[in-house]
């Protein structure tokens, strides 16, 4: 006898998220917010469904976009416009190791999966080293984490060549410098904290700091 569990192949929740991919099948996948996981939408094998299922989606959705592709040669492929494969699809089904993966949810390590512009997931993690003048630094490290490639030290992003070193290290130092700073001053020009001996100068204007956190000087 049939059992409920047989039928669960015919539930389209079930069926998106365990059936393997299909040759010619069509993919809406969601393009924008990107995450590491391939998330789709709709399958199908028909292209005009697809299609019309893609542009509701899109109507839909303010702030998330979604895009048609078609699984060809165990690879997604954009589409050309009578349905058939164009060119590889920058987005694809990444396997990322359980190692990285488990990297990624540990609270208590450094570091984190994350996606690339193209859809590339990698691994970026904080680490130590010591520079040429003696000095410890750190700096983040890019790991490719992908199960048929995994730790390889990356400075640009394999599938679309974009340069993966983070720059914002110099702007988490504006950061850190604004937030040191007494709740007065943050953002503003005239803040000059600056030790002289025993003494920091807060300002020009109020030497030892304001006395309220609205300063009547200050000037962003
Ligand atoms: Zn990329």
């Amino acid at each position: 006898m049939d059992t409920e569990q047989d039928f669960l192949f015919f539930n389209p929740r079930i069926a998106t998220k365990y059936n393997p991919f299909y040759e010619g099948e069509y993919l809406v996948i969601q393009t924008y917010p990107r995450e590491y996981k391939l998330i789709v939408e709709h399958r199908s094998f028909d292209y005009k469904n697809a299609k019309s299922h893609c542009e509701l989606e899109n109507l839909a959705h303010d702030y998330t976009s979604f895009s048609l592709r078609i699984f060809h040669d165990d690879k997604l492929c954009e589409v050309n416009y009578e349905g058939k494969p164009q060119s590889i699809s920058k987005q694809q089904n990444w396997k990322i190791a359980q190692e990285y993966l488990e990297a990624h949810y540990d609270p208590h390590t450094d570091g984190e999966v994350v996606v690339c512009q193209c859809s590339y997931p990698y691994f970026s993690s904080l680490t130590s080293h010591i520079s040429n003048s003696g000095e410890a630094m750190t700096s983040w490290q890019s790991l490719t984490c992908l199960v048929k490639d995994l730790g390889r030290d990356i400075q640009t992003c394999p599938n679309c060549n974009a340069s993966l070193v983070r720059v914002d290290e110099s702007e988490d130092d504006d950061f850190d410098d604004q937030v040191s700073r007494p709740i007065a001053c943050i953002g503003c020009t005239n803040y000059h904290g600056v030790e002289y001996g025993d003494n920091v100068l807060v300002c020009g204007i109020h030497p030892n700091g304001s006395d309220s956190e609205n300063c009547p000087d200050y000037h962003p």
